[in-house]
C-alpha cells in the first residue's frame, strides 16, 4: 500500500469506478495523501469495503457517489453537490471503463455504442462539468485512464482500442484547450494489471501475456495509483497533454 505524503492535502477529488479494481486503489492513495474523495460506483453500498478497508479517521473522507457514468442527468448533479458542499474541485479521474473483446467481422454496432457511451462519451461528459468549475478557480487537474491496447493496439479489442484511442486524442485537445485556463489532462495507459477486468482471460493466455512483460510480472493497482497520484499533485504542474504508460516494459 501507498505510503502517505500529503501531496493532495486540502484537494477535492472525483474518481469514476471506485467500488473495484483500479478506480478503488487510486481512492483510497488519494485519501491517504490528504485528499477528500467523491467516489463514485454504480451499485449502492458497493463503496463499503473501500470505506472500512480505511483507517476510522480517513474514513470521512471519502463521500460516496453513486451513480451511472452515462446518466448525464445524475452526472451533472454530482458537480452541483460538490460545488455546494466544497465549492471547489481539483482534480477529475475518468477510470470507470468496460473491456469488451471482439473479433473484426464479429464487431455489432451495439457493441461499438456501448464501449464508446462509457469509455468515450462518459469521459467527455464529465471532463465538460469538472472543466466548470475548474475554470473558475483557475486550476485543476483531470485523469484518463486509456490503455496500452488505445496506444499500441491489440488483436480481438478493435472496438474497445479505438474507445481508448479516442481517449488520448481527447487527452492531447483539451490539455490544449485548456492550458490558458491551468487546467492539466493527461491520460494513464495501464498494460496488463491484475484486476476483475481480466477474470475472463484463461490462465494459459495469461502465461502468454506475462512472457510478454519485461518485468515478468503483471501490473498491480498500486502502480498505476501512484501515477495518478503524481499527476493530481502539484508536482506535475508543468505537465499536461501526455499519456503515460505503466506496464512493465511491455513487449508485445
Ligand atoms: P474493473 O473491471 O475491475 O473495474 C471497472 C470499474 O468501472 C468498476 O468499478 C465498474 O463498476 C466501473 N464502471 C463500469 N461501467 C460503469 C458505468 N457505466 N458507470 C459507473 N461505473 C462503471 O476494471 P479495472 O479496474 O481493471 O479498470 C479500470 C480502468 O482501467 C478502465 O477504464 C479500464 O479500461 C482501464 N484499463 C485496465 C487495464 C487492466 O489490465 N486491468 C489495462 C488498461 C486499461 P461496476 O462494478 O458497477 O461494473
Amino acid at each position: 500500500m501507498m505510503s502517505s505524503f500529503n501531496l493532495l492535502d486540502g484537494k477535492v477529488a472525483l474518481i469514476t469506478g471506485c467500488n473495484r479494481g483500479i478506480g478503488k486503489e487510486i481512492a483510497r492513495t488519494f485519501v491517504l495523501n490528504g485528499a477528500i474523495v467523491y467516489a463514485n460506483a454504480r451499485r449502492v453500498g458497493s463503496l463499503n469495503i473501500l470505506i472500512e478497508e480505511l483507517p476510522i479517521h480517513l474514513r470521512p473522507s471519502i463521500i460516496p457517489t453513486y451513480f451511472d457514468v452515462n446518466d448525464t442527468n445524475l452526472v451533472r448533479q454530482v458537480f452541483v453537490q460538490i460545488h455546494k458542499e466544497q465549492q471547489h474541485l481539483d482534480c477529475l479521474v475518468n477510470n470507470a471503463g468496460i473491456m469488451k473483446d471482439a473479433l473484426i467481422g464479429m464487431v455489432t454496432k451495439k457493441l461499438m455504442l456501448e464501449l464508446f457511451e462509457t469509455n468515450v462519451f462518459a469521459v467527455m461528459d464529465l471532463m465538460q462539468y469538472a472543466v466548470k468549475l475548474m475554470s473558475k478557480q483557475k486550476s485543476g487537474s483531470i485523469i484518463n485512464i486509456s490503455s496500452i491496447a488505445g496506444t499500441n493496439g491489440h488483436a480481438k479489442q478493435i472496438a474497445y482500442s479505438a474507445t481508448k484511442g479516442a481517449v488520448v486524442s481527447i487527452t492531447k485537445t483539451a490539455a490544449k484547450e485548456l492550458a490558458e485556463k491551468n487546467i492539466r489532462v493527461n491520460a494513464i495507459a495501464p498494460g496488463i494489471i491484475e484486476t476483475e477486468l481480466l477474470s475472463e482471460i484463461n490462465s494459459h493466455t495469461m502465461e502468454n501475456l506475462k512472457l510478454n512483460i519485461g518485468m515478468g510480472r503483471l501490473g498491480t493497482t498500486n502502480d498505476v495509483a501512484n501515477l495518478a497520484l503524481f499527476l493530481a499533485s502539484d508536482l506535475s504542474e508543468y505537465i499536461t497533454g501526455q499519456t503515460i504508460g505503466v506496464d512493465g516494459a511491455v513487449l508485445m
